[in-house]
């Protein structure tokens, strides 16, 4: 049988079963349903006895006799109960319902194998309703000995598709095609490897003679779904290198010259200088770049993305940046308009509070070249945006945009501009090299010099009193302080109640004229916001309360504290990007983590986390354990992590020597096309012919 045939060939499978079997699991082909993987399997290798049972043992299986069965009188009805005996004890068997049945069945001292749930009360072991077989009946069968179990959903089970009958259809269709199905990985792979053929590994993960077994053949198939993962975003990488011609800024000139020796203040960090030139090596050479840069909050991202783009100005070309929030775009135009301050470079913003007539000349002033950065949010994605010749697009706080809105900034230009994706919320490498293992990714892993760690401390509400004292202490020094909210869309009016009785009970605690309160949220007009935001920045207020707007980007850096409030309700990441808001200045800074009592095991390992270390991606490894890879990358990028079998957080160690092998395995033969390679080849078009890793990522 031809594994590309559907389902209906197989036995039992009728058009209207293969149908349900497509929608409700997505099973078409025989190839599918092979790849239909158990999630669990019924270890039935094992036999104990009944002296041996642990407390902790949750199914067992046992070979002895039934000496004695009655029923039991209880509040309500009855139970039916049976005495279970072996060599080395007795224990019970337990009915709750069928019991006339059962007591008619049962065969009085004669052997069973009897496999169950194992419970244990008052020191006493039973089993409630067991699966039984006499021992004469079980020696006659050929024993799977582990079963397999499959998901399954309601549907399926209402219309009869028992996880028995899964079982038989992947039975029936291993014995008929084990001999046709093809090695998909090279030998050396394998021998390298000590990898399980792949039938084999297809026969074991389904029927498993052992727990080795079983392990063997998952390993096999993890590796290769990781492997070919790995090989399709290397591929594309390299065929977009190859096919897609970079703009070249092959002069390094006077504008970047100029700013480098006049109006930097400071000597780049070594981390800095690094991934500067990794970026000036690709946008030289006339390839694309598509680039991730990862850099903790406050490890200077802006002066590299702006080093970037003036490279892109000196040959010709205009650059863009793009922020998520208004805010950040703001603090961005403001930054880069003062760094740029004196030199003949034409900056300007574009977001969705910019008038009509300003917008206008904006457009105007993109199409003949005249502007040369142009700063915005979301606006900029906008089909009226047009530019004369864009060089350069930068992507700041990646985790917020998806792959959509990359590509649309690519068709900005008739050659793609070249595209630095910056964020700073760190990913972990094996989360990394899954998602993004398509662009290229830079890290500045040292923060500027002098920086001192943020003192993060964690205390209950009831400590609110001996906090506040705190910051008026602080206040006392001359800093400034943040207190923020949690907002969280679906109880949007009772965070926004939050917010508004935190701020009064402020007031309360720091009355005025003494102490000037600043409060920012998502409700606020964009100007109030921004005047709210400049009172802080001018040192006219010394608190600002606020939602999580300020999360991400804003730089103050005479704030030195930030109290979070009710912190048990922020993910990870957002905690660590609230606490990089402060420890900008030459102070020593203070992040305060204030919750209530109780807390969840999970909120527990968060607040802990964030008050042991400030570093980024040993906090994004935290936050990926527990939350898994989908709830940290969003729905966009959630096609590549739906795996099969392997685990990109469980299963890192086998990714990195899948990706590495992809790697050596196209550095020797980009084009697959030796003998050695030839069952990759044909494995590699066939996915890549049904494959929807390609469309999932820009
Ligand atoms: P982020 O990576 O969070 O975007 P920024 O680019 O906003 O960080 O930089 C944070 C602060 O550090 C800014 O005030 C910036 O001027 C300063 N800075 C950046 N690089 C250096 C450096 N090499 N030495 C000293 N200060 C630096
Ligand atoms: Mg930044």
């Amino acid at each position: 049988m031809n594994l590309n045939y559907p389902i209906t060939y197989i036995k039992g499978i009728s058009v209207q079963r293969a149908t349900l079997l497509y929608t409700e699991l997505g099973i078409k082909t025989c190839n599918d349903l092979l790849n239909f993987f158990p999630f669990r399997y019924i270890d039935k290798t094992k036999f104990y006895q009944i002296k041996e049972l642990q407390p902790a043992a949750t199914e067992v299986q046992i070979v002895g006799k039934i000496t004695n069965i009655k029923s039991v009188a209880q509040k309500r009805g009855s139970r039916l109960v049976a005495t279970f005996q072996d060599a080395t004890g007795s224990m019970e068997l337990v009915w709750f319902k069928g019991q006339k049945w059962i007591k008619d069945a049962v065969k009085i001292n004669t052997p069973y194998v009897v496999y169950g749930k194992l419970n244990h009360y008052n020191g006493n072991f039973s089993i409630p309703h067991p699966e039984m077989e006499l021992v004469t009946e079980y020696k006659k069968k050929l024993q799977t000995k582990m079963q397999p179990i499959y998901p399954s959903t309601e549907k399926l089970t209402n219309s009869g598709v028992s996880n028995k009958l899964m079982r038989n259809y992947i039975q029936q269709l291993l014995q008929q095609t084990y001999e046709a199905i093809e090695e998909s990985l090279s030998l050396e792979i394998i021998n390298d490897f000590n990898l399980m053929l792949k039938r084999d590994a297809l026969l074991n993960v389904h029927f498993p003679k052992s727990q080795e077994n079983l392990a063997k053949a998952q390993y096999r198939l993890k590796f290769e779904e990781l492997f070919y993962i790995q090989m399709q975003l290397l591929r594309k990488k390299l065929i977009n290198k190859a096919k897609i011609k970079g703009l070249v800024f092959n002069e390094v000139g006077d504008s970047f010259h100029a700013f480098y020796d006049k109006y930097l203040t400071f000597e780049l960090t070594n981390a800095q200088k690094r991934v500067l030139k990794e970026i000036r090596k690709d946008v030289s050479t006339g390839a694309h770049m598509n680039r991730l840069l990862q850099g903790d909050v406050g490890s200077g991202k802006t002066i590299v993305a702006l080093l970037s783009m003036l490279l892109a100005i000196d040959n010709g070309f205009q650059a863009t940046i793009m922020a998520p929030t208004e805010i950040l775009a703001n603090q961005h135009f403001t930054a880069i308009s003062e760094l740029l301050n004196g030199l003949p470079i034409m900056v300007d913003i574009l977001t969705g509070s910019v008038k009509t007539k300003k917008r206008r000349e904006i457009h105007r002033n993109l199409e003949d070249g005249t502007l040369h950065i142009l700063v915005g949010t979301h606006a900029l994605l906008e089909d009226k945006v047009a530019f004369k010749n864009l060089g350069i697009a930068i992507i700041d706080e990646q985790h917020r945009f998806g792959v959509k809105q990359r590509a649309k900034l690519w068709a900005k230009n008739t050659l793609p501009p070249h595209i630095l994706v910056m964020t700073a919320t760190p990913i972990p490498r094996t989360l990394a090299m899954s998602v993004y293992g398509d662009l290229d990714i830079s890290v500045i892993d040292e923060l500027p010099p002098g920086r001192k760690e943020v003192k993060t401390v964690h205390r209950f509400d009831s400590n609110r009193l001996s906090v506040f004292k705190f910051l008026k202490d602080e206040i006392a020094k001359g800093r400034q302080v943040y207190v923020v909210y949690p907002l969280i869309q679906e109880s949007e009016a009772m965070d926004y109640k939050d917010l508004m009785d935190g701020y009064e009970s402020i007031s309360r605690e720091f009355p005025s004229p003494k102490y000037q309160i600043s409060i920012v949220h998502g409700k606020m007009k964009p100007a109030d916001k921004d005047y709210e935001m400049q009172r802080f920045v001018t040192k006219e207020t010394q608190i600002m309360v606020a939602t999580t707007v300020i999360e991400v980007g804003v730089n103050v850096p005479n704030a030195s504290v930030m109290v979070i409030e009710s912190a048990e309700r922020f993910g990870l990441s957002q905690l660590h990007q609230l606490r990089g808001r402060v420890g900008r200045g030459a102070d020593q800074s203070y992040c305060i983590l204030l919750s209530s009592f109780k807390l969840s095991t999970e909120a527990k390992t968060r607040l802990e986390t964030m008050t042991e270390t400030s570093d980024g991606f040993k906090i994004s490894e935290v936050d990926l354990k527990l939350r898994g890879p989908g709830n940290i990358m969003g729905t966009q990028q959630s096609g590549v992590l739906n795996l099969k079998i392997a685990d990109v957080v469980k299963d890192s160690k086998i990714l990195v020597s899948a990706r590495n092998t992809a790697i050596s395995v196209l550095q020797d033969d980009p084009n697959l096309s030796s003998l050695e390679n030839r069952p990759i080849n044909k494995a590699f078009a066939k996915m890549a012919a049904s494959s929807k890793i390609w469309s999932n990522i820009s």
